[in-house]
Order: structure tokens, then sequence, then C-alpha cells
């Protein structure tokens, strides 16, 4: 039996999240599982509800849970606020209490979306990557940080790269599992022709990549990785790299294949894992049920082969996803010439209805 946390949030986060729920119940059912799902409330329904962002008892259930499943939080509602109680405060709580440190996001080229990416056919059809970035240190956390005022009226802004052997080790750690899984092959981008942080980076990361002798590794300046992800991005299998530069580089790897309505993300640590869209809760078409559930429930996706090790039924639910968009059912946001537009919930009932048709 295995333990899910709902977190619907705010605007389509409730819409994306209801659709995901259908499609974990159709796996349950097909696959004789038992999951049992606990919903929690979070974001701006929580500052609604409680008065703050996330209460203790929803922060308890995604605590006692194998894995959470994130809508999204925000919106136009609770802007005024101080930023100390906005809705986005529940996200940087849930990944610090749950001690996430490693952020996951899938890049792949759906066939039938090819035509929706700004690159060459010949370029992004067939990328299959996934970027690994460490999320709880580096220069966005690390100490001194601040701006200060100098004596002659300058000012001086000043923040640190820091990363220990543990942090560099743990995301390592799962980069080379995660390549084992695939198509073993781990490229670890810094800059250690320049930053000394980096220079531990890169050795801690070759002395990991000996345990793992089965897995090729390559290490590669941030300069080059951001080069060779357009020219050439077929050639990565699993990508790991630093807070700062994972935060760049997975929004270019990302956006090689098209709208933000499909990608998924996984937030891990050693105990918790949590499973969300890529995307915010779209205030301008909350309500209408025109949001993508796609990226949710290929987040749900992730969570059966990173969380429960189900790598068939995961593969399974990406499969259904890549027969429904065959078809040529979209929703608004990667609607062209010649296809059938539907809505979130008719998306959701579709890839209800593909699962293990194939
Ligand atoms: P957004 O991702 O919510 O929306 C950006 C644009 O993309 C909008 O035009 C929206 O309609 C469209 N879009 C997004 N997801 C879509 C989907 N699934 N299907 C179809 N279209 C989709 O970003 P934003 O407008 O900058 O932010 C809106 C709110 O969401 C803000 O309050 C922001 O803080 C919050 N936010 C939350 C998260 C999160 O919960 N992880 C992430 C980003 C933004």
């Amino acid at each position: 039996m295995y333990n899910i946390c709902i977190l619907p949030g705010d605007g389509i986060g409730k819409e994306v999240t209801r659709e995901a729920v259908k499609v974990i119940n159709k796996i349950a059912a097909v696959n004789h599982l038992v999951f049992k799902l606990q919903e929690g409330v979070v974001g701006g329904s929580s500052i609604d509800e409680f008065g703050i962002p996330i209460t203790d008892e929803t922060l308890d259930k995604a605590k006692h849970s194998d894995a959470v499943l994130l809508g999204a939080v925000g919106g136009t509602k609770w802007e005024h606020l101080d930023y100390k109680v906005r809705p986005e405060r529940a996200l940087l709580k849930l990944r610090s209490e749950l001690k996430l440190y490693a952020n996951l996001r899938p890049v792949k080229m759906f066939p039938s979306l090819v035509a929706a990416s700004t690159l060459k056919k010949e370029v992004v059809e067939g990328i299959d990557m996934l970027v690994l970035r460490e999320l709880t240190g580096g220069i966005y956390f690390g100490s001194p940080k601040g701006i200060e005022k100098l004596p002659d009226g300058q000012e001086r802004g000043v923040n640190t790269e820091v990363y220990t052997t543990h942090e560099i080790e743990r995301i390592a750690e799962k980069a080379f599992t995660f390549a084992r899984r695939r198509r073993k092959k781990v490229t670890s981008v810094d800059k250690a022709n320049v930053l000394e942080s980096s220079e531990l980076w890169r050795r801690v990361v070759t002395k990991i990549s000996k345990r793992y002798p089965d897995v090729a590794v390559e290490h590669m300046y941030v300069d080059n990785a951001a080069m060779q992800l357009i020219r050439n991005p077929k050639s990565f299998d699993v990508m790991v790299t630093s807070n700062l530069f994972g935060d760049i580089l997975s929004d270019e790897a990302a956006m090689l294949t098209g709208s933000i309505g499909m990608l998924p993300s996984a937030s891990l640590g050693d105990h918790h894992a949590l499973y969300e869209p890529v995307h915010g809760s779209a205030p301008d078409i909350a309500g209408k049920n025109l949001a993508n559930p796609l990226a949710t429930i290929l987040s749900v996706a992730m969570m059966l082969r990173y969380s429960f090790n189900l790598m068939e039924l995961g593969e399974s639910v990406e499969s259904a996803v890549q027969r429904v968009l065959a078809k040529g059912y979209r929703t608004s946001d990667i609607m062209s010439e010649g296809m059938k537009q539907i809505s979130c919930s008719e998306m959701g009932d579709k890839v209800v209805e593909e699962i293990n048709k194939g």
C-alpha cells in the first residue's frame, strides 16, 4: 500500500490534480494496487481557511506520506499580502521541512508535439533527458550574503557559492542511480576552470562515479552545456548540476520541448518526495476547465518510477499520454491546426481510457 498526500492548492492546481487522481485510481484498479490518498489544504486556500499558507496538520500529512502530489499555489487574490504570508511560502516550507535537496525535470519530446518546438525537428526529435538540480545549497543559501554600504557611498552586493562534500555526494549518488535505470550516462556540469566550489564538485562527482563503473561520466563547463543543449540535446541522458546552474539550464532544457502545461517535476530527499507540474496556478484560465493536466499526470508517472519503483507503470502512464496526443487531442495551450480541442477533464478522461490499452 502506498500513501499519497494530495495538495491541490489554488487556481488550476485544483483542476489538474483532480485529473491526476483519476489516473492514480485507474492505475490502482487495473494493477490491483492500493493507493491511500489523503488530501490537504495549501497555499491561498489555506490562508483563506486558516490564515497561514500551510498548517502543521498539512505538513504532518505530507511528512507521513510516501509521496506528495502538489498542484500549484498562488493567485492575484493574495498578491497584496506580505511575502512572509504569501501562498508561495508553503512551497519553501514543504521543501525545507521534507529536506528535498534534488530537483528532477525530465525533458522528453513527444513525437506528436515536435512541431511545437522552436528548434528544428531533427535536433529535438527523440530528446529524452533528465536534469538533476541541487536544490538546497549553493549560492542561494551561502553566507556571507547581503548588500552593504561602503564608506565612499557605494553599495556592495555579496552572495557566496558554497558546497560541502556531503551535499555533492548525495546529489551525485542520485544522478548515478537514475542513470543506471536509463541510458547509463551522467554529464556533470560545473565551472571548475574558474570556481573552487566547482573544483570540489568535480572531484567529488569523479569519486562517486567510481562506484558506478557501468555508468559513463563526463564533465562539462556550464557555458558549453548551455550551447550543447541547443546544438545537440540528444547527447544528454542525466545532467547533474548545482542550484544556480540547474535553475538556468533546467528552464533552457524544458523549453526545448514546448508548452509549460506539459512539464512535470519531482523534488526528492532521502525520506520524502514531492511531485508537481512546473507551471503555476494560472489565474487567467482558472475555473474554466481549460488547463492542460498532462504536466501533473506526467508527475504521477515520475512518482510511480522514483518513489514506488514501479517503472513499468510509470512507462504505461507516459505512453498513454503519448497515444492521446497521437490521436490529435489537445488542450488549448498546445492546440494546433487540424487537432481536436478538448477540456481539462476530457483530457484526464482520455488518458484514463488509454491506460493499459497499449
Ligand atoms: P503560470 O505558470 O501560472 O502561468 C503562466 C501562463 O501559462 C499563463 O498564461 C497560464 O494560463 C499558462 N499556463 C500555465 N499552466 C498551464 C496549464 N497547465 N495549461 C494551460 N496553460 C497553462 O505562471 P504565472 O502566471 O507567472 O503565475 C501565476 C501564479 O502561480 C502566481 O501566483 C505565481 O506565484 C504562482 N506560481 C506557483 C508555482 C507553484 O505552485 N509551483 C509556480 C509558478 C508560479
